[in-house]
């Protein structure tokens, strides 16, 4: 079966043509031929974008954040939305398992659940603690199964201390891996919250002052410090969010160091902690970590996204019903963290970061995919439009534009913290290995037609 898309702006590593590009079964087989190729099937493009496939390198599906709340979305629900956006490849965080389990544990698992994804995944493995054992078997996985990358927490259940960070950091730099961090110190964390707790101060809006920027620059800091350390392991940093962690990359980096990836979030980008002042049930719908920051943070952000010392952004999808966000209106600490995204990302970072702010074509492709399919290890497979890669790509049609409305946000989950925006572009169609899988904004691909990103 060959494919021929018209006429498109299309967007390249080294810059953007107008052209053809003709896809071959998975894979796209020409850029601009020269001579005639019969096609079965040929789509005008003309006036359009045609992008990479985006890739969200940081979702949460079908995850049981603890044994109250699951997150609304499957990998099926999740995938369909994450198609809808323009993504073609999302790369999740898995969730632990029971303490004491080894690293296959959790990824077994998640080879289950992910059955019926409509679009190609991948996992972050994740780490729990630290022995001897546990890091023979992290090397071993980062080899032979597919998993590239490792996830560790500075805060929840399962904080990692200096010494195991240092651990993780030498094994993962030993076999070309890399471990990403939530950066956010538990110390400072916990004593805001025993106070807090004391002055009986846990009305949703007080939620944001438990998690100050403070405790993720510390984090930070700390992470890619040891990093340096060892000889530039590579440190990636998960929802990067405050103005002062952003400060200390570019400081190591002026140093020298190398390897350290920046991840933000699109709710850092286009969110502020206005939102938690409006009243406490709102204020708990935004509950996630870190917290959503101030304007100035914001400003920091973008200049960051700009001046490449940010390279990716997730979404860090993670949705809560209604119903259960509003459990943490008297009590934060009662309601399930994170928001939905993974449908919303591309079209309103197209529009907030290409549109209002005119960011090359290019550095948005790099943002939105080529970026995390380098780092974590499936490009060019991924993340590119080239002859020999995966033919996932996004067209956009920048002459429409697409309110997000309920009906037309197929999480599964009942709010949207994005509803009521207009972005200034729509999805014209996406291909997912070569099979259209959205067109004009309808999902028209198969569930299950995902497979396992071996990375
Ligand atoms: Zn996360």
């Amino acid at each position: 079966m060959k494919t021929k898309i018209k006429g498109a702006t299309v967007v390249l590593e080294t810059g953007c043509i107008t052209g053809d590009i003709i896809i071959e079964d998975s894979l796209i087989a020409a850029i601009n031929p020269t001579d005639d190729i019969a096609v079965d099937c040929e789509i005008d493009a003309t006036g359009q974008i045609v992008l990479p496939g985006f890739i969200d390198p940081h979702t949460h599906m079908s995850l049981q954040q603890s044994e109250k709340f699951r997150a609304a979305d499957d990998f099926y629900s999740g995938t369909v939305a994450a198609a809808l956006g323009g993504t073609t490849a999302i790369i999740d965080h898995i969730a632990f398992s029971p303490a004491g389990s080894p690293l296959m544990t959790s990824i077994e698992r998640y080879h289950q659940l992910a059955t019926d994804a409509v679009i190609d995944y991948g996992f972050h493995g994740v780490i729990q603690r630290v022995d001897d054992d546990i890091i023979t078997e992290l090397k071993d996985i980062i080899k032979n199964k597919g998993v590239s990358s490792f996830k560790a927490y500075s805060t929840y259940g399962f904080p990692v201390n200096d010494q195991d960070l240092l651990r993780l950091l030498a094994a993962v730099k030993e076999v070309d891996g890399v471990l990403t961090v939530h950066c956010e110190n538990d110390g400072i964390t916990r004593y805001y919250n025993e106070i807090f707790a004391k002055e009986g101060k846990t009305a949703a809006h007080h939620y944001p002052q438990t998690r100050p920027n403070l405790a993720e620059a510390e984090t930070v800091g700390r992470f890619i410090d040891w990093a340096g350390h060892l000889g530039d392991a590579p440190a990636y940093i998960v929802h990067t969010s405050a103005r002062q962690s952003l400060q200390r990359v570019v400081q190591n980096r002026q140093q020298g160091q190398k390897n350290i990836f920046v991840e933000t979030c699109t709710q850092y980008l286009v969110l502020d902690e206005s939102v938690y002042q409006q009243s406490d049930e709102q204020a708990a719908r935004f509950i996630m970590a870190p917290p959503l920051r101030t304007k100035d943070d914001q400003a920091a952000l973008w200049q960051a996204l700009f001046d490449g010392t940010v390279q990716t952004v997730g979404t860090d999808h993670c949705p809560f019903m209604l119903a259960e966000k509003k459990l943490g209106e008297a009590d934060y600490r009662n309601a399930p963290g994170g928001i939905a995204g993974v449908q919303e990302r591309g079209l309103m970072m197209y529009t907030e970061a290409v549109v209002k702010r005119n960011m090359p074509l290019v550095d948005f492709a790099n943002v939105m995919s080529t970026n995390a399919a380098k780092i974590f290890k499936c490009y060019p497979k991924k993340g590119t439009i080239k002859v020999g890669s995966d033919a996932d790509l996004v067209i956009l049609n920048p002459n429409q534009t697409f309110e997000f409305k309920r009906e037309v946000l197929k999480s599964n989950c009942d709010y949207s913290p994005y509803e009521g925006y207009t972005a200034k572009a729509s999805i014209e169609k996406v291909f997912s290995k070569g099979e259209l899988i959205v067109d004009q904004n309808k999902f028209v691909g198969k569930r299950g037609a995902g497979s396992f990103l071996h990375r």
